[in-house]
């Protein structure tokens, strides 16, 4: 009984495990495509090296401040893409749950201004963090001003 139970855990453990290679697997593959498929190469490899260390930041912050793991910052893929709704510098598909994948894009005039990129990107990022679940931090209430504390997010920034 107990050695069938440890099996099933193990198996389900493995499965699980393979599936989650599978999927980040399939958004390094996205990534790897948005690159190659970028008018902007070079650009998109720059603003997706930041992001990993926006992610990292914002999930400590995250963290710390709600006790949970972030819902997607991981299931994202960042662009440098000049087709953005029209007066827009930045814009962001949020995943629709765990296993999508959600969009960044970057206006390639916004690298003029690389603060201005990574303030764009660490509040994409927090968003993320939170999921589309928590309306009050959809709203930049609640714990996403705490999370933008931390994370150091300028006030004029968080809406
Ligand atoms: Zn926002």
């Amino acid at each position: 009984m107990m050695r069938r139970n440890i099996k099933k855990i193990l198996k389900e453990y493995i499965e699980n495990r393979s599936k989650l290679n599978d999927f980040m697997g399939a958004v390094d593959y996205a990534q790897k495509k948005a690159v190659k498929n970028s008018d902007y190469p070079r650009e998109t490899e720059k603003v997706k090296k930041m992001m990993d260390t926006i992610k990292k930041d914002v999930s400590r912050a995250y963290k710390e401040v709600t006790g949970k793991e972030p819902v997607s910052v991981d299931n994202i893929v960042i662009k440098v893409d000049g087709n953005i709704k029209a007066g827009k510098i930045a814009s962001f598909k949020h995943p629709e749950s765990k296993k999508d994948i959600g969009v960044m894009k970057i206006h390639p005039d916004a690298l003029e201004d690389p603060e201005y990129v990574e303030d764009a990107i660490k509040h994409e990022t927090i968003h993320g963090a939170h999921g589309l679940e928590d309306t009050e931090a959809r709203n930049h209430g609640g714990d996403f001003q705490k999370v933008a504390d931390k994370v150091e997010l300028p006030k004029n920034r968080r809406s």
